[in-house]
């Protein structure tokens, strides 16, 4: 058997395995149980290296998950996951990025892998490219794209759509809204809020092209704007619907669409930014006296949008 190569041809080749399961069955298609799949697929499929633990580990808040070789049973391994993690869209994000790694980096790393929260964000460290690989094998397989787009056909952008999103596939807000910001067409971005500065944003392709996007490793030195919904907290506006700014309150001299997520105890922040579908010129002024802002003559310089 000729097995696949790249992150999406494994998603490719587990959707369809998965599609033709659940219909010869009669079985619901999502979410999907990464535990169960990752046990039977490794188990038929990699006989001499079958993944036969999961298991949650108690400790601190920086360790994400790990895949690791058996101590014993050198041909088994294992997918671990911070048992402290509350979210349960996080955490099968989180299982779905080992299983990636099980697949696609096992040989290189014959003693396993471990993972930071920032890793499920990291594009380009050292490990980045494996990191990155990993993420898109975890958005790829559990948000297949038809399906993905099925879901958002006809639908405007909302708060209420990202959570429809998030839900469908047990996947946490930000992988659901990163996953729609790839494949939606409009010039939108995603800003993540914490204590009143912006912790991490990307930018939709079509936003990028207008050069507005904020350099990921901005924060946590970047204040939201002042006058932005995550900024001001105010409990009397519909903050999910969101408001039309003005120009000038987000980067880029256009009006624009907030809507924000705020959290439980008021420090964290979700923030689903639509700009105009038109761009104002295809040569906009780029601002990058503030705001971490840069051109985007800069930005394919670095060579991406880098968290
Ligand atoms: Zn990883």
């Amino acid at each position: 058997m000729n097995l696949p190569k790249t992150p999406q041809q494994w998603a490719i080749h587990l959707t369809k395995l998965l599609n033709a399961f659940t219909a010869a069955h009669g079985l619901q298609r999502f979410p999907i149980n990464i535990v169960d799949i990752a046990h039977e697929f490794s188990k038929h499929a990699f006989p001499d290296a079958p993944i036969t633990a999961f298991e949650g580990i108690k400790t601190s808040n920086n360790f994400e998950g790990a895949l690791f070789r058996h101590p014993e049973r050198k041909n088994e391994w294992g997918i671990f996951y911070n048992e402290n993690i509350q979210s349960s869209g996080r955490k099968n994000f989180t299982l779905a990025h080992e299983f990636g790694h099980y697949l696609l980096h096992r040989a290189a790393f014959p003693d396993g892998l471990q993972c930071s929260s920032r890793s499920m964000l990291d594009w380009d460290e050292e490990r980045g490219e494996i990191e990155g690989q990993a993420n898109t094998f975890a958005s790829f397989f559990l948000m297949p794209l038809d399906d993905f787009r099925a879901q958002i056909k006809g639908h405007k952008p909302s708060m209420d759509l990202m959570c429809h999103l998030a839900d469908r596939y047990a996947v946490s807000l930000s992988a659901a809204t990163l996953k729609w910001l790839d494949v939606c067409g409009k010039r939108a971005m995603i800003v993540f809020g914490r204590d009143g500065y912006i912790d991490w944003a990307w930018s939709s392709k079509e936003l990028l092209l207008s050069g507005i996007f904020y350099r990921s490793r901005s924060g946590p030195t970047t204040e939201l704007p002042k006058l932005s919904l995550a900024a001001r907290q105010d409990p009397l506006v519909d903050n999910r619907s969101g408001i039309l700014h003005p120009k000038g309150i987000w980067p880029g001299q256009e009006e624009v669409h907030e809507m924000t997520i705020l959290g439980k105890r008021g420090e964290m922040t979700v923030s689903l930014l639509l700009y105009p579908d038109d761009p104002p010129s295809r040569f906009a002024q780029i601002d990058d006296e503030d705001g971490g802002l840069m051109d985007t003559y800069e930005k394919f310089v670095r060579g991406g949008q880098v968290p």
